[in-house]
């Protein structure tokens, strides 16, 4: 996908819609060849192919048909948290050892993997409790006065 006009024709009418010319041609084995239908690089096709994307461009469909799915899923498939790169160890559920990020060959399976804590959630408080914690900050700042004085 490097023209302007033809990203323009898909931002309009859809990657399905988008047919462009694209050449083809049978090499002297027979094989037929067809430019893909995005990036015009020449991949190998059955007989009867009219239009083909290729598995670059399939890629890069994918990705701005569904960014959020695909990030989501690149953060799944390490399952590692936040941060891990620079704790002083991390184990991965697999039993790879990293030491501030590097992977540590000779350390894999000696140790239990890192425990990884869920972020902690704020607790909603009733209004009781707030009720409650507004008195307590009152009395501190009570007992701060007086001390002052
Ligand atoms: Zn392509």
């Amino acid at each position: 996908m490097s023209r302007e006009e033809d990203i323009k024709q898909i931002k309009k009418h859809g990657f399905k819609s988008f047919k462009p010319e694209r050449h083809s041609y049978i090499d002297e084995n027979g094989q037929g060849w067809l430019q893909c239908k995005f990036c015009c690089e020449y991949q190998k096709v059955d007989s009867g192919a009219s239009y083909i994307t290729c598995s670059k461009c399939v890629n890069m469909i994918d990705m701005i048909k569904h960014p959020d799915s695909f990030v989501t899923k690149q953060y799944k498939s390490t399952g590692r948290p936040a941060g891990w790169h620079f704790m002083n160890e991390y184990v991965d559920k697999d039993g790879n050892v990293f030491h501030k990020g590097k992977e540590q060959p000779e350390l894999k399976g000696t140790l239990k993997p890192t425990k990884v804590k869920p972020p902690k959630k704020r607790k909603k408080l009733t209004a009781d409790q707030k009720l409650q914690r507004d008195i307590n900050k009152w009395k501190k700042r009570k007992k701060a006065r007086r001390g002052k004085k």
